[in-house]
């Protein structure tokens, strides 16, 4: 047999490559340094959507990111690193937010997402147990204008790509339209369709399925370098050198480090989200938008899970409990005083949880063969939208190594 593909990060995108890899006759390898899924991949709102896909870099973000600075309870908040790739980083984000860009990134993550749902059908039907359920996502706000103006919004960008209801929904029927939601709400709409998984057991699930069709998936080592030049053949990792035929790094934000040893430039920013787990009682039967606040909150094995805020303080995953709590305190306008005292946080919740986003300055994420090298590949920078991308950018992929051809869908997504 040949020497396997080794995919460099056990995360959604890594494990969802694997698993295309694999179904195609593949030999993979997947090694991740730590626990399978313990990046960005583990606590995050498990969302599986089409209608939530627009690039962060939008006209007026990077405004608003210096409106944030020193308001820790902010949406978005930047608490920039003494760090001049960071200050580059932001400076091309704020270039990519014209409105052409965000239109030009948003049709491009329209056309990878367009099949993601039959994608995850595909998967549960070769046995893969995605946990997706499609309860639909309740969008909730305390002003009937901020709602109307986004449901314009979602409209204006949804002809053909996904069902949206004509208008908002107001007062006690808006209230109405998901047990959680509390009596402060002003309007609302459902999107229908929209899903949710519990993001550790899919990716335990993609583990799975990776090892049934004959790849391996090995925990705890970490891949230190690579050799070979434009044809890597040996990737060196922490339990010893394996032979390759090819490397996919996946690695979420921890790629640049891993593409820095391969001679190749990405420039990525930690998006920090945090979240939390708490019993509700009644729990939320949809996928939750706050969307005055941009807190989101999802059913999850009978609990709740809430989370939100991205923070850019550079490439970490310092938990800053001052987040945990603007989190908590921005949903007790949607879901009710659900607790009483911030100082009760610790008693009232679990699993406070930090991940980092992987980001790329433009918001769109690298599927692509790095510019140096015949058989290492890329598939990074997904932000907030990992999970719903998993499985498209996976089979994607798969295909172009496999054929040698870039699918016309990838084109958007090359090295930059
Ligand atoms: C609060 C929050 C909420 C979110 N909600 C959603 C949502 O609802 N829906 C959605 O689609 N997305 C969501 N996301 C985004 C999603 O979580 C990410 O886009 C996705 O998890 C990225 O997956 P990944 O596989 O690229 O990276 P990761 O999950 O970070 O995986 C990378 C892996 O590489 C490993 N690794 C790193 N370096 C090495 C090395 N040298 N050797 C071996 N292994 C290495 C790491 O240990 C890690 O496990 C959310 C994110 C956050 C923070």
């Amino acid at each position: 047999m040949s020497d396997p593909v080794v995919v460099v990060g056990g995360g959604v995108v890594g494990l969802s490559v694997a698993y295309y890899l694999a179904s195609a006759g593949v030999p993979v390898e997947v090694v991740e340094r730590s626990a399978l899924g313990s990046g960005a991949s583990w606590g995050n709102a498990g969302w599986v959507c089409l209608s939530h896909s627009a690039p962060v870099p939008a006209p007026g973000v990077a405004r608003f990111a210096l409106r944030s600075l020193g308001k820790p309870d902010s949406p978005l908040y930047l608490r920039p690193p003494l760090d001049s790739s960071f200050a580059v980083w932001l400076w091309r984000m704020w270039r990519s937010s014209t409105r052409a860009g965000f239109r030009r990134g948003y049709e491009a993550v329209t056309a990878l997402n367009a099949p993601t749902f039959e994608l995850f059908d595909e998967l549960a039907a070769a046995g893969v147990e995605t946990t997706l359920q499609r309860p639909g996502m309740v969008h909730a706000f305390l002003s009937v204008a901020e709602a109307r103006h986004h449901l314009e919004v979602q409209r204006s960008m949804a002809p053909g790509n996904y069902a949206m209801p004509s208008d908002v929904t107001l007062g006690s029927s808006a209230v109405s339209l998901d047990p959680a939601l509390s009596g402060r709400i002003q309007a609302a709409y459902l999107v229908e369709g929209e899903g949710v998984v519990d993001p550790v057991q899919l990716v335990g699930s993609l583990a799975q399925a990776v090892k049934n069709a004959g790849g391996q998936v090995r925990e705890n080592v970490a891949v230190s370098g690579f050799s070979g030049g434009s044809r890597v053949q040996v990737v060196h990792t922490s339990e010893g050198d394996l032979r390759c035929s090819g490397v996919v790094v996946a690695a979420g934000m921890w790629s640049t480090e891993l593409l820095t040893a391969l001679g190749v430039r990405l420039s990525m920013q930690a998006g920090k989200g945090y979240s939390f787990t708490v019993d509700l009682d009644p729990a939320p039967r949809h996928a939750l938008y706050f969307g005055d606040r941009r807190v989101v909150a999802s059913p999850m094995n009978g609990a709740t899970r809430i989370a939100g805020t991205m923070e850019l303080s550079g490439n970490n995953r310092n938990l800053d409990w001052r987040r945990v709590v603007a989190i908590a305190r921005a949903s007790r306008h949607y879901l009710g005083p659900w607790f009483d005292d911030p100082d009760d946080l610790p008693l009232r919740i679990r699993d406070p949880w930090v991940g980092g986003r992987p980001f790329l300055a433009d918001g769109l994420p690298v599927i692509d063969r790095t510019p140096r090298h015949d058989n290492v590949f890329v598939a990074t920078g997904h932000g907030m939208l990992g999970v719903t991308l998993g499985p498209a950018t996976g089979k994607a992929l798969a295909e172009y190594f496999v054929s040698g051809r870039r699918p016309n869908v990838l084109d958007p997504f090359r090295f930059r």
